[in-house]
């Protein structure tokens, strides 16, 4: 029987989540719905003077406007016992041993092996200390800090976005996985956790390859003391860089969730965008989560950078508004005082939701004219239809200031365009007209502030 997919979302509450990581959690999400299966967010809080409730709420938040709800969630934090005992099995197994370098000795050596051409590969002084070593480091009051102790052999798995692959944990150093001061790191607790929590699948950035052949040494070690736990298949998809072909690391601040959120933007555009770049599919603006879903498969996903361009969000953006019925929008264009026939005249033409006010301002509030031929507008003036504006209205002025001006095409569009509104784009003229109504219509026209 095939194993049941659960998958794991794993922020370290340090920060606040951007398109890379969030990336990363969405193609997690959309492969367990498409799967039948099971999406955890693990809050990765082994640091405890960097992580805080406020970035942790703020994931939740995140997760929670883009859609990405979860199935089960835990922190590390609340998980220090077991980790406590697994390491000392570890250590009891000869597999976890105490090192006493500080870190300008640490520093030291790898300048001299990048001196003599040497891998800065931590040397295993830690496995040779003799007992009266060991003993000066404690009198000096140094702590140990510990180190996994590798195959150094070659690790290979089938990664189901890069296919074959290998690492030989020869040419990288035995990780830390407890730091001196008694921290964990994030190699340790994780194995565990995805043990206990029978994850799956780990999914996520190619920065992590090496880490995996790592992992999967330490998962080897764990399988052993604990009975029937499985450990997870790999995918590691490639990574985002800007526009401009640079990392994003630099810009992630105005990448954030949060800043895109302020900034207006809808988060099915960014699910649109993300669940895509990077894979062989075009992407497209989806209203709904359902279709990316349907249409998530590792076979599709590219070993390339993909590129994020947030001209490409703001795009989407309002491909999605262009096409929103006014039910789903209602409660946010309503407190900016708008309503359905506004809503329907300028969805076309707008990006965000928030240029909703521009138009409610231009309809409704004073707006300057702009006026080159103040001649022709007057006579337009005269041309506005009596009684209340409709639907039909626009059609009837604009011929009859054509037949009464003898101006024709843009000469006869643009001037009214601009006179109505102070602007030389915008939505289709008919429905604005008729939601500035006549007063305001014929004063404009007039050139008057109005
Ligand atoms: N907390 C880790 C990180 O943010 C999780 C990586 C993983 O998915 O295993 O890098």
């Amino acid at each position: 029987m095939s194993r049941s997919v659960r998958v794991r979302f794993a922020p370290s509450p340090t920060g606040k989540l951007h398109v890379g990581n969030v990336r990363a959690a969405l193609w997690n999400w959309l492969f367990a719905r498409k799967s039948g299966g099971e999406f955890m967010l693990r809050i990765d809080d082994t640091d405890q003077v960097r992580s805080t409730k406020e970035f942790e709420a703020g994931i939740h938040h995140d997760l929670e406007w883009l859609g990405l709800n979860h199935d089960l969630t835990a922190s590390q934090s609340s998980r220090f016992g077991v980790y406590d005992e697994v390491a000392d099995q570890l250590r009891s197994a000869g597999l976890l041993y105490a090192c006493y370098e500080t870190a300008e000795e640490l520093d030291r050596k790898r300048k001299l092996q990048r001196a003599r051409s040497l891998p800065p590969v931590y040397d295993r002084a830690g496995l040779g200390y003799s007992e009266e070593e060991i003993k000066a480091f404690k009198a000096e009051g140094r702590k140990p800090h510990w180190r996994f102790k590798l195959s150094q052999t070659p690790v290979k798995w089938h990664d189901l976005i890069r296919g074959e692959t290998v690492v030989d944990t020869a040419s990288v150093s035995d990780p830390v996985l407890i730091r001196a001061d008694g921290q964990y790191l994030y190699t340790l607790p994780s194995c565990i956790d995805d043990l206990d929590f029978d994850i799956s699948h780990v999914i996520r950035g190619e920065d992590h390859v090496t880490n995996t052949a790592v992992q999967i040494e330490v998962f080897q070690a764990l399988a052993k003391m604990r009975k029937g736990a499985v450990p997870p298949e790999f995918a590691h998809h490639s990574l985002l860089i800007g526009a401009d072909g640079e990392g994003l690391s630099k810009r992630l601040g105005s990448l954030s969730i949060e800043a895109m959120r302020d900034d207006g933007l809808e988060p099915q555009a960014i699910t649109s965008l993300l669940a895509k770049l990077g894979t062989a599919d075009p992407v497209t603006a989806q209203n709904q989560l359902r279709p990316l879903i349907e249409g998530f498969d590792f076979s599709k996903m590219g070993r390339a950078p993909a590129r994020f361009d947030n001209e490409e969000l703001i795009t989407l953006n309002g491909k999605l508004l262009h096409e929103k019925p006014y039910a789903e929008i209602a409660s946010r264009v309503e407190p900016l005082g708008g309503n359905e026939d506004l809503w329907l005249a300028i969805r076309a033409n707008i990006n965000r939701v928030s240029d909703v006010k521009t138009w409610i301002d231009i309809v409704s509030g004073e707006i300057k004219p702009l006026i080159e031929d103040g001649e022709f507008t007057q006579q337009a003036a005269q041309c506005v239809p009596e009684g209340a504006l409709n639907a039909e209205s626009w059609g009837v002025f604009v011929a009859d200031v054509k037949e009464k001006t003898g101006a024709k095409g843009k000469h006869l569009f643009m001037p009214l365009r601009k006179a109505l509104t102070g602007l030389s784009h915008g939505p289709e003229m008919g429905p604005i007209f008729a939601l500035i109504g006549r007063d305001k219509a014929i004063a404009r026209l007039q050139g008057q502030v109005s």
